[in-house]
């Protein structure tokens, strides 16, 4: 990606084997032979550089940091944020950061590393075919954690003595078991009660098999029978969202999908998420595994157990969170046993306990590089590090992708997924993890950070903490989570664009500029008001949003495609205003446009429309963008909208790149009207990685710097940590 700013800093985590191997004075003479500014030190977690300089020269310091570093240094992974540069001069090696709390050596899970991959399928090897096998580089760890230190003891793994052979390889520094807290082998560590062969026969006859994976309970079923995954989908109550598939290999996921070299980076990488990727053909899946969905959740092989099992099927397997929708997942024998009774017919379970539910993490990839949708196994506990210290504040985050987080001086760490709080079980889960937070980390909040959205669960929860509560408006949190992550000084603009946020003014937010400057944040522009005839209903059915701005604009509301008699309803709804709530959802206009183009017109799940409409965008470039006013109202900008629908309903050619266009071609407009070089993108909308790459592409070309975000979803599942930020900041005034 071409960018006018040659000039970056970048901030890697390093973790792994990075303490005591010479790692620090290694950095230290790579940047400075090329000339690069910055500091290194040990962290928490391993080692944190920030280096800054030319773009180019910093891609060779990374290439040559790992083509280079000192043997016995193992990097198991490592986190980049591209960051605004500070105009530094010089490199040097910093004092380790002061150990904020609890916080020490606390690593996310890590996918199997390829020497004990070769053990398990080594014929002659003590762990052949061994499903617990890991060593220091890989293995679960957050998933295991009971206590800190991290250390045996205070892990799952506290109930299987060492064998002697074991032991001696704990014990010995040249072994890659040194020190390996979930180290184990069949003659001392946890055992299966089903035989992987077993569990495969099943499969594939056809069966629903609940496995005791990771971070919890997975349902699998043989992704190539429609009739399983039609029974699945049955049993689980999940008629349309499309299933994860795990396969047995790269090769097989090529077959159904594209797979481009950043996305089999990250398939192939120790967190080994679900990655969204483009469908191609169906292949060999069973056309009811991802529906009409033009995208596919695709995984590999991520634990011992999960490789021994995709090899003895050779096929791929649906892998979805075992619960019931909208539940969290399982993670105990017992509780899977009860609460999965009517959809299993198989449990695969052992005896090694999970400490905390953690779900597969879900990401895309845009020209920038990874778009994290859900954060949770592999990514999470990993803290965010923010420029000031904050007080103890927790922060309870929104409604949807629901997470909390807790601030311990320049640390945040944000929780691994929860889920939507929409169900008694939701909630209690989100109970539990802050529970699990606080207890962990021995944090003691002063400080309740939550929304402002009265109808939330999380914000009616912050009062019954009896600490003082500070209330957040839901985009200001998005815009400070993203400029938080991207260290970006004020001034700036913050965009948030979503579905649904709760506005100072009472009215459904959603298309939010703010000039954030010394800590204020000022409302500057927003689309063009509408309202949501309905309210849920609309959501569901985006004819009804696509009828109300057809009428809000004075143009034909036939257009909108509903029965003559609907028609009628819903243009007295709007006329009345009943049961119609103001909005300026960017996520809602998605929807009326998807319904206009054709594209699609329900959301039987939030945020399908829009990836309809993201995916009905075609080769060939060549329409560019819809007319797109802004009017000066008051003092604020306001995005019209009516000009943009006028113009699609005379050609609907390529509307859905023009659209994706002309949302790209507002915010660049706005950023220009306000003279800002710096702006902040944020909000649902942009885990659609078309309008992210359009609008940096825009914003660039004009001169601005854009951040997005790197390692925290730019959906709800930010939120918490923009609340703590906020409510830190809040705090000292
Ligand atoms: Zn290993
Ligand atoms: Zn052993
Ligand atoms: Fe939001």
């Amino acid at each position: 990606m071409s960018s006018v700013f040659t000039v970056e800093r970048w901030r890697f985590s390093f973790f792994g084997t990075v303490q005591g191997v010479g790692f620090r004075p290694f950095a230290f003479r790579l940047a400075t032979e090329l000339e690069l500014a910055g500091w290194v030190r040990n962290s928490a977690q391993g080692a944190v550089v920030e280096v800054e300089g030319e773009a180019a020269v910093l891609a060779e310091f990374v290439r040559r940091l790992h083509a280079e570093k000192p043997r016995a240094c193992w990097i198991a992974g490592q986190e980049r944020s591209v960051l605004q540069p500070r105009g530094w001069t010089g490199f040097h090696i910093e004092e380790s950061e002061a150990a904020a709390g609890k916080s020490a050596f606390l690593l996310p899970d890590l996918a199997t590393c390829p020497e004990c991959l070769a053990e398990i399928q080594r014929p002659g090897e003590r762990r052949y075919g061994y499903a617990f096998t890991n060593c220091t580089n890989c293995g679960p760890r957050y998933t295991i954690l009971t206590g800190i230190p991290y250390d045996r003891p205070q892990t799952t793994m506290a109930g299987f003595p060492l064998c002697s052979a074991c032991e001696a390889e704990y014990r010995d520094p040249r072994d890659r078991r040194f020190h390996a807290q979930p180290v184990a082998c069949p003659i001392c560590g946890p055992r299966l009660d089903v035989p992987v062969a077993d569990a495969a026969a099943a499969l594939r006859e056809g069966r629903i098999v609940a496995l005791k994976g990771v971070g919890g309970f997975q349902l699998l079923c043989d992704a190539r029978s429609a009739e399983a995954v039609a029974r699945l989908r049955e049993r689980k109550h999940r008629e349309q969202k499309p299933l994860a598939v795990m396969f047995p290999s790269i090769g097989a996921v090529r077959a159904g999908a594209e797979v481009s070299a950043a996305e089999e980076v990250l398939l192939r990488g120790p967190a080994a998420p679900i990655v969204l990727l483009r469908t191609t053909a169906h292949g060999l899946l069973a056309p009811n595994v991802c529906g009409a969905s033009p995208y596919i959740g695709a995984m590999l092989p991520y634990s011992p157990l999960h490789h021994l099992l995709l090899e003895a099927c050779g096929f791929p397997l649906v892998a979805t969170s075992g619960n019931r929708s909208d539940e969290p997942i399982a993670i105990d024998n017992d509780e899977a046993h009860e609460r999965l009774a009517g959809i299993a017919d198989v449990f695969v379970t052992h005896n090694r306990p999970i400490a905390r539910p953690c779900d597969d993490s879900v990401v895309r990839v845009s020209d920038r590089g990874e778009i994290v949708i859900r954060r949770a196994r592999g990514y999470a506990p990993l803290p965010v590090l923010v420029r000031d210290p904050l007080p103890r504040v927790l922060a309870l985050g929104a409604h949807l992708k629901s997470t909390v987080a807790i601030a311990l001086g320049r640390q945040v760490h944000l929780s691994q997924h929860i889920g939507d709080l929409e169900t008694a079980e939701a909630f209690h889960h989100f109970q539990r993890t802050i529970a699990d937070l606080c207890r962990l980390y021995e944090f003691e909040p002063e400080l309740v950070a939550c929304d402002m959205h009265p109808g939330y669960l999380s914000t009616q929860h912050a009062p019954t903490l009896g600490l003082p509560v500070v209330r957040l408006q839901h985009h200001m949190a998005h815009v400070a989570a993203c400029a938080a992550e991207n260290d970006v000084d004020e001034p700036y603009l913050g965009v948030a664009w979503d579905g649904t946020g709760y506005g100072t003014d009472g009215t459904i937010w959603g298309s939010e500029f703010f000039l954030v400057d010394d800590g204020d944040y000022r409302r500057v522009a927003h689309l063009r008001p509408f309202r949501l005839p309905g309210g849920e209903s609309a959501i569901r059915d985006c004819r009804r949003t696509a009828l109300s701005l057809l009428h809000e604009a004075g143009l034909p509301v036939e257009a909108a495609g509903l029965e003559p008699a609907q028609v009628r309803l819903l243009r007295q709804m709007l006329q009345q205003g009943v049961n119609s709530p103001i909005t300026t959802s960017a996520g809602r206009l998605f929807d009326a446009v998807a319904a206009l183009s054709g594209a699609a017109t329900t959301n039987a799940f939030e945020g399908q429309a829009p990836m309809h409409l993201e995916a009905a965008i075609l080769g060939s470039e060549t329409a560019d963008a819809y007319p797109h006013p802004l009017r000066n109202t008051g003092g604020t900008l306001v995005l019209d909208w009516a000009p943009m629908l006028e113009e699609l309903l005379a050609s609907r050619e390529d509307a859905p790149r023009r659209f994706h266009l002309t949302l790209a071609a507002w915010i660049t407009a706005v950023a220009r009207e306000l003279a800002v070089p710096r702006v902040v993108l944020s909000g649902g909308c942009f885990q659609n990685a078309w309008l992210t790459n359009a609008a940096i592409a825009r914003l660039e070309s004009a001169g601005h710097r854009v951040f997005t975000h790197q390692r925290v979803p730019p959906n709800d599942g930010g939120i918490a940590l923009g609340q703590a930020v906020l409510a830190g900041a809040h705090a000292y005034l």
